[in-house]
């Protein structure tokens, strides 16, 4: 079994972040991948017992700097992310499950730690189809456009609770519980790993049940900035202005349209790299 792991950097339990005016801003950086890296092998551990036999770990946080390669446990493989041209999908339909290491809650969510929806500083909220939604919600539409279900996440309290708002079916390890943005209580990291480890070989060992979520057919997708200036740029970009800081984009095809959030023309994204339902990397 083939199973994509995309990583996040501010679930981890022991990761610290502050407030840096708006956004976060981590301040124990190589403390955080360490913890995150520990977190990534106590999953590729359970996997391995569960009946993985190829693992792909993406770093999915800001830059893709926080993993070292060295430090993963073999045989998985390290998928870094950068430059304009990307795919926006990091997993297809080659992949039997996918997992979130390290995730956090949709930005605005109070008891979130660290919360966000991709970019602390611009994004403040998000919605499907008038339903609120973050990275643990565009991840797992991302995969179940190519068939495949999310079957575990991990992360802080709000972060396990809106994965299973989303996807009712899926396991969850919550590493923290945190009081508001910044203030957070860490389980200890090795009651953590264990857990991780115990829960992705159980959710691998009963795949067959884990349900693929239902994309709908017609899709509005709505972003609402933090300053109208940003909403400008969209407004150009061709989507439709709903209000100063809101702008909206529509059609039938989840990947097209959510592609269009990170700059590609409608239908560009799709034809550059062959993607379709089915598509294999
Ligand atoms: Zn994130």
């Amino acid at each position: 079994m083939k199973i994509a792991i995309m990583t996040d950097l501010e679930g981890p339990a022991g990761v610290n972040g502050r407030s840096d005016g708006i956004g976060n801003r981590i301040v124990n950086t190589p403390t955080a991948c360490q913890m995150l890296v520990e977190e990534i092998n106590a999953c590729v551990r359970g996997l391995l017992r569960g009946g993985a036999d190829e693992i792909v770990v993406w770093d999915g946080h800001g830059g893709s700097d926080s993993i070292d390669a060295s430090k993963l446990l073999p045989p998985a493989q390290l998928g870094t992310i950068g430059g304009g041209l990307v795919p926006c999908v990091f997993v297809d339909a080659s992949f039997d499950a996918k997992v979130c290491i390290g995730f956090h809650a949709m930005e605005g969510v109070a008891d979130g730690y660290l919360n966000h929806s991709f970019d602390s500083h611009h994004v403040c909220g998000m919605w499907i189809n008038g339903e609120p939604i973050g990275e643990i919600g565009i991840g797992a539409y991302e995969a179940a456009y190519f068939g495949v279900p999310t079957i575990l996440v991990t992360g802080d309290r709000a972060a396990c609770r809106e994965a299973k708002a989303f996807l009712p079916d899926v396991e969850t390890v919550c590493t923290k519980r945190a009081l508001s943005r910044y203030t957070v209580v860490n389980r200890h990291p090795e009651d953590v790993r264990r857990k991780i480890e115990e829960t992705a070989a159980h959710a691998l060992g009963k795949l067959g049940e884990f349900k693929v979520r239902a994309i709908p057919a017609e899709l509005e997708f709505k972003v609402r900035y933090m300053c109208p200036n940003i909403a400008d740029s969209y407004e150009k970009a061709g989507w439709e202005r709903l209000d100063p800081l809101t702008v909206a984009t529509r059609g039938t095809d989840f990947i097209d349209v959510y592609s269009r959030r990170l700059g590609w023309a409608a239908g560009v994204h799709n034809r550059r790299f062959g993607i379709t339902p089915g598509w294999r990397g």
